[in-house]
């Protein structure tokens, strides 16, 4: 839930005075929020939230109303800024933010996903010092899997982007796009293959949905049925992402699982070293 963070960060000099975008993002918390919290409830699921704390602080009734349902608040940033675009200076942007989730959740989060999926080394080394669980950034492997590093390990949660809701629906010239946007249920169609198509594999599916664009009414009226009928039909274990990360750790010290692991760094520095 990034709400208007996304015109802050952007545009800092003048974001006060943009009006559209604002609005657009307060749509999320403020709208989107209370439907999408009505169907899970209904629907009796726990889902996992990635909020940046500045949100944390600015719409705190949300955060409350999320955690009293039982749901997850994961580390988002602090305003959605970019860990390579803001490299060197991570350290006080995350620790800042979780400042944030104790005074507002009364909790460190267990998970973090990066801003526009953009994580670096300093993010990782950080969430190693910090505690954190998982990371829910990184795309390689179907299933969660571990990292490795020679300071601590993490799960990871992987993403990708045909299960993102920001390539069909977003539409936001001030940060780039300009994306014609599709119908609902053209535009939620794939996601739906992909679940076909992890649920063939046994595997794990993750919809990354932003309130603001699938938690609009004709969408999450499609997305709702989705889940009805998916609970109704099928043989599927609908979670948070802490709760998965528990489902790993019983797996292995059960030895009934153990998952495959990628190891960080990939490289030592740029591939074409020194070419001076
Ligand atoms: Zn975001």
């Amino acid at each position: 839930m990034d709400a208007d963070s996304l015109i802050h960060i952007a545009k800092p000099e003048d974001s006060h005075d943009r009006l559209y975008p604002i609005s657009m993002g307060r749509y999320g918390p403020l709208v989107a929020l209370p439907r999408i919290l009505d169907t899970y409830r209904r629907l009796g699921l726990k889902q996992s939230f990635f909020i940046p704390g500045w949100c944390l602080e600015t719409y705190p009734d949300v955060a409350e109303a999320i955690l009293k349902d039982g749901h997850e608040i994961g580390h988002h940033g602090y305003l959605h800024e970019d860990p390579i675009k803001t490299r060197g200076e991570q350290r006080e942007w995350f620790e800042r933010t979780l400042d944030a989730h104790l005074r507002i959740c009364g909790q460190k989060p267990r998970g973090y996903r990066a801003p526009v999926y953009n994580i670096t080394h300093e993010v990782v080394d950080l969430m190693i010092e910090h505690g954190i669980r998982y990371d829910s950034s990184m795309m390689a492997d179907d299933i969660p899997y571990r990292l490795d590093t020679e300071g601590g390990s993490l799960y990871e949660m992987p993403v990708h982007w045909g299960t993102d809701d920001w390539p069909p629906f977003a539409h936001y010239d001030e940060i780039g796009y300009m994306m014609p946007v599709r119908g609902p249920s053209q535009g939620l169609a794939g996601f739906w293959e992909e679940f076909e198509a992890q649920y063939d594999a046994g595997g794990f599916f993750m919809l990354i949905i932003h309130p603001f664009l699938t938690g609009r009414l004709a969408r999450w009226k499609q997305v709702e049925a989705w889940i009805a009928k998916t609970q109704e039909t099928k043989d599927v274990w609908f979670a948070t992402l802490d709760e998965i990360a528990d489902h790993m750790d019983h797996l292995q010290k059960d030895g009934i699982w153990t998952p495959s692991v990628e190891r960080l760094p990939y490289y030592d520095g740029p591939i074409l070293g020194d070419t001076t």
